[in-house]
Parts: structure tokens; C-alpha cells; sequence
């Protein structure tokens, strides 16, 4: 058990996790999480099933999600948090959300096209089938191509058809961070730009990306995070200062896809304190948009 720890990052099976968003909650709750937030991707179908278990485990729920942008130094991912429930603006945020996935199935269905025009015997249905019921991409593609012995691992797949240079690659067509951020900060949520460091960019670059996002509205850093290290977290809490910003942080937990990623643990060494929570709220307090 850990105790006074939060998480503002989890993912469930309603996008690319394992576990179902009842499941997730439940998890925090005997792991001894005080807070938890469910961030999927591009949806919010899990937050009532999720809320509904929390209300029964005793624990606060934060709704949220979490949606990608295009950036030169690749895709920036934005949460969203404190998103309210059954509002004319959720109406126009889920909206926006089902256009991004209208995108992405018709990239699906545009790489599995090309793998077939290269001779592979692959359908979009079984790419689907493979996602079972969850967020359809690129890894089952991969995993489809492994399975007919087209290539020998998921690497070769990325390297040689489906990544960036690949002859099946055919890109998303992503939000601007500033369209992803506005489309939150409409619906009332508090925004924080995800895991900043993964972003293949340098501390003076991720600079120069803040001074053009930050007045869209974004709201804060995710300092902690897995993948984040304790200078990638300095950097963090040193942009945020710099910038007027609130910190976040959450494990990004997605059950089996990431199975070194525990809730509230991160890879063993993540703690996200309750006092970042607490601060959070202060500030919502603070703009009048409560919690
Ligand atoms: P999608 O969202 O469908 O475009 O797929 C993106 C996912 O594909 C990422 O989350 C990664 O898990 C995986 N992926 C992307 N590029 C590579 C790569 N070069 N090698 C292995 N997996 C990759
Ligand atoms: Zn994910
Ligand atoms: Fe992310
Ligand atoms: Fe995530």
C-alpha cells in the first residue's frame, strides 16, 4: 500500500488499455491511491463506469482524456481533466473526439489497402479483431504481418512497412496543439501537456513550443510521469515555473500493453504526491472553475 499517492494518467480497455475502466479503479483503490484520473485516448466512454467504482471504492475520480497533436519534434499529448459531465461543451468536446476517431479508422483502413497492394493478405477486420474491441493501430498491423511470417518481428514490421520511412506508412492527420488544447479548455477541463520529455525535442525547443501553445490556454507540465527521470522532471518543474504553469503527474498505466508500468508506481520509483492534487484543486478554486 502507498499512501497520500495519486494518479492523473491511466488508461483503460476503452482505448489501449487491459483492464476495464471499473477494473482500473479498482486497482487504485486496493493499491491505496487517494485520487485517480482515467485518461484514455480519444474517448470518453470509460469515465462513468470508472466514476460509478470509484464512488462505491471511497476514492475521488478525476474525468479525463487524453489527446494527441502534431509538433516538428513528434506528437505532443495533451490531458484533459476535470471534464465535465453532460454539458453542451462535452457535447462539442465528444464530437471533436469522434472525428479523431472517424481519422484514425480511415488510416486503418488506407494501411491496410497498401499492405494489400503489396500482397499481403491483411484486412482492416483483422486488425480489428486482434484489438478486440479496443483503440485499432498500427501494432496489430505489425502483429498481423509477424503473424503471416512477412517479417520476423514487430521491429522489422515498423522499419520496413508500417514507421515513417515504411511502404504501407500513411500518416494521421493530427490536431495542432493549440486545436487539441482549445478543444479541452472549451469544455472546461484543465489542461496539461503529457509527458513533455518524451517529445524528441531540447529543453530550448520544448521552450520556444510553450511560448506558442501556453497562451491557447494550457494550464500545466506533467512533471512526473514513468518515463520521466528526475532531470526530465527539474526540466519539467523549471519550464512550469517559468512559464506560470501547475504540475501533474500519473504513471500512464495500460495493464498488459505496458506491464512494467504499475498504477501509482510508475516503473517502482514513481510517487505522485496527494499535495499535487491538492494544489490543482487550489487553482481551479482559483479560476473559478471548481473541482
Ligand atoms: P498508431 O497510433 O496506430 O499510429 O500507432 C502508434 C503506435 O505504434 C505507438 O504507440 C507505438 O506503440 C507503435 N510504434 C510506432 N512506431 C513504432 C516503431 N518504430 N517500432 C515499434 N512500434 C512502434
Ligand atoms: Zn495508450
Ligand atoms: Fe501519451
Ligand atoms: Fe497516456
Amino acid at each position: 500500500m502507498i499512501h497520500d499517492c495519486i494518479d492523473l494518467h491511466t488508461h483503460s480497455s476503452a482505448s489501449d488499455g487491459s483492464d476495464s475502466p471499473r477494473d482500473v479503479v479498482r486497482k487504485a483503490a486496493a493499491a491505496g491511491l487517494n485520487v485517480i484520473a482515467l485518461t484514455d485516448h480519444d474517448t470518453l466512454d470509460g469515465l462513468d463506469e470508472a466514476e460509478d467504482e470509484a464512488q462505491k471504492q471511497g476514492i475521488v475520480f478525476v474525468r479525463g482524456c487524453e489527446i494527441s497533436a502534431a509538433t516538428p519534434w513528434g506528437e505532443a499529448h495533451f490531458l484533459g481533466l476535470w471534464i465535465p459531465r453532460d454539458s453542451a461543451a462535452v457535447k462539442r468536446l465528444e464530437k471533436a473526439l469522434g472525428a479523431i476517431r472517424q481519422k484514425r479508422l480511415e488510416r486503418n483502413l488506407a494501411i491496410a489497402d497498401r499492405l494489400r497492394a503489396l500482397g499481403f493478405g491483411v484486412s482492416y477486420e483483422q486488425a480489428a479483431e486482434l484489438a478486440g474491441g479496443r483503440i485499432v493501430g498500427r501494432p496489430h498491423f505489425a502483429e498481423l504481418l509477424c503473424l503471416l511470417g512477412a517479417v520476423k518481428d514487430r521491429k522489422e514490421a515498423f522499419r520496413t512497412y508500417l514507421g515513417r520511412d515504411g511502404l504501407a506508412f500513411v500518416p494521421r492527420r493530427l490536431p495542432t496543439p493549440q486545436e487539441a488544447i482549445t478543444m479541452l479548455k472549451e469544455a472546461g477541463a484543465l489542461v496539461s501537456m503529457a509527458h513533455p520529455r518524451l517529445l524528441r525535442a531540447s529543453v530550448t525547443e520544448l521552450d520556444a513550443l510553450l511560448t506558442e501553445i501556453v497562451p491557447s490556454g494550457l494550464d500545466a507540465l506533467e512533471a512526473y510521469h514513468s518515463e520521466h527521470d528526475a532531470g526530465d522532471v527539474r526540466e519539467c518543474v523549471e519550464l512550469a515555473d517559468r512559464f506560470g504553469l501547475q504540475l501533474t503527474g500519473g504513471s500512464d498505466y495500460h495493464g498488459h500493453p505496458k506491464p512494467n508500468i504499475a498504477l501509482g508506481r510508475g516503473k517502482g520509483g514513481l510517487r505522485v504526491r496527494l499535495h499535487v492534487y491538492n494544489a490543482l484543486k487550489a487553482y481551479r478554486d482559483r479560476c473559478g472553475l471548481g473541482v
